[in-house]
């Protein structure tokens, strides 16, 4: 079966038994009133992501260091990309639904992600580009969680995405165990753009579910930029801020 037909006939396995359980909580599980709402407990767990932060990576900083403050990596490094938004911290709740998301074929709580994501999304945002699975990946789990969350974010802010833009030509090992110089080197000239042109004065905004160490980002806004686009902002589900990484 091609990939296509896949996605397809696990999108439509996901929508019924989105259908026929009843709504549950992407935290706990808890039966709750509607689909993809979190209980009030598990609302109460999720840490909301905001200012003051870096002006490089949007990393939050405890304390205002002013406008225009960079953290560390940035002022060493400064960024390509516009920033890094993200609608909440990596925590146990956040880490749930992402689980839930990917491994457990609850395509719903992309909708749950991306209604929070919205707050964030760049005023001037022209295109929603997914960061992409490498097709054997996509093949065994039969969708990209980032583009479901893409697909949902183009119905709230009349933005649209395109999953099929950027592409991950090279598979990549897992990033989790690996330094900030191998993550890098892992992913460095996986990812291509397939039409350039679709990319001309694009203000593009990558779409992931988890931003760990942002090798991964990094490597995807480096392949657009290099390709035309004129700004990639990183937006994302949910940020690893303390030293763990999944
Ligand atoms: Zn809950
Ligand atoms: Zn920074």
């Amino acid at each position: 079966m091609p990939a296509r037909a896949a996605s397809h006939k696990r999108g439509v396995l996901g929508r019924l038994i989105d259908a026929v359980l009843p709504p549950r909580c992407p935290g706990c599980g808890a039966v709750v009133l509607a689909q993809g709402r979190f209980c009030a407990a598990c609302w109460g767990q999720l840490r909301f992501l905001g200012e003051p932060w870096c002006a490089g990576c949007n990393l939050p900083f405890v304390l205002d260091a002013g406008p225009g403050a960079l953290c560390a990596a940035c002022a060493a490094a400064p960024p390509r990309h516009a920033g890094v938004r993200a609608a909440v911290a990596y925590d146990a709740v956040a880490r749930t639904l992402v689980l839930r998301l990917k491994h457990g074929g609850r395509a719903a709580y992309a909708g749950t992600a991306a209604r929070l994501m919205a707050r964030l999304m760049p005023a001037d945002a022209t295109l929603l580009v997914p960061v992409p699975l490498h097709r054997w990946r996509l093949w065994s789990r039969g969708y990209n969680q980032a583009a479901l969350i893409a697909t949902a974010l183009t119905r709230l802010v009349a933005v649209p995405s395109d999953a099929l833009l950027l592409q991950r030509h090279r598979a990549t090992p897992m990033l989790r165990d690996r330094g900030p110089a191998a993550r890098r080197e892992a992913v460095a000239g996986a990812f291509r753009v397939r039409r350039p042109a679709a990319l001309h004065d694009a203000r593009v905004v990558l779409i992931d579910d988890v931003y760990t160490s942002g090798a991964t980002a990094n490597a995807c806004a480096a392949a657009l930029l290099d390709a035309g686009a004129r700004s990639v902002t990183v937006l994302v589900w949910a940020r690893v801020l303390a030293d763990h990484a999944d």
